[in-house]
């Protein structure tokens, strides 16, 4: 199959119209008049470094409304890389903390926990944007044929967060797929204090 190239709008080089590398649509209202133009990933980097996308809610830090607590929105090492499609280099120079997991994940029970909204600037650095990191997004899991682990969001992330909060505030980490944590983060179900209280031993 031949490979079909296309222009960025900006630079003018030509890109291939599929995978990592092509151009993705981008609202620019500073280049004289409003539109959408196709830019490579570069001229992406260029237009967010000057206008940068705003923190998506429960990324960044925030006060939990229901048990007032400050949250620091912390993934590991796995989930960074399978959800922001990331190398552990890419993670390298990211600050990260390091605690104990009440079960082992991928054998260690050792976790790096990096700051989410480090994760996802370094993302969106890489791959130009939010709209290059779900185009690698596709890319990636038409490569590994299946569909891409996705960022919890809304109510959901609300939960994780809040009870991965109270758990790093004992040095702790919460694996999500563990059944009582599970239940809480996607049905709300269980009393937060006693699935803490119970597992935090
Ligand atoms: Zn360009």
């Amino acid at each position: 199959m031949p490979t079909n190239f296309t222009q960025c709008q900006d630079c003018k080089l030509q890109f291939p119209t599929k995978g990592l590398e092509r151009p993705l649509p981008v609202r620019l209202g500073w280049i004289g008049e409003f539109g959408i133009h196709d830019l490579c990933v570069e001229c992406r980097r260029k237009v967010y470094s000057a206008y940068k996308e705003p923190c998506p809610p429960g990324v960044g830090v925030y006060i939990d409304t229901k048990i007032k607590i400050r949250i620091f929105p912390r993934i590991t090492l796995t989930e960074a890389t399978a959800q922001y499609c990331l190398l552990d280099r890419h993670l390298e120079e990211l600050p990260y903390i390091q605690v104990h997991a009440l079960e082992a994940v991928n054998g260690v029970y050792e976790v790096k926990m990096y700051e989410e909204r480090l994760v996802l600037e370094k993302a969106r650095w890489l791959y130009g944007g939010d709209i290059g990191i779900d185009n690698a997004r596709d890319a990636f899991s038409w490569q590994k044929g299946g569909a891409i682990d996705l960022p919890p969001v809304g109510v959901v992330r609300e939960r994780r967060n809040r009870i991965r909060q109270m758990f790093l505030q004992r040095e702790l980490f919460a694996p999500s797929k563990l059944p009582a944590i599970q239940c809480y983060i996607e049905n709300g179900r269980g009393d937060l204090w006693e699935i803490v209280n119970a597992l935090a031993v």
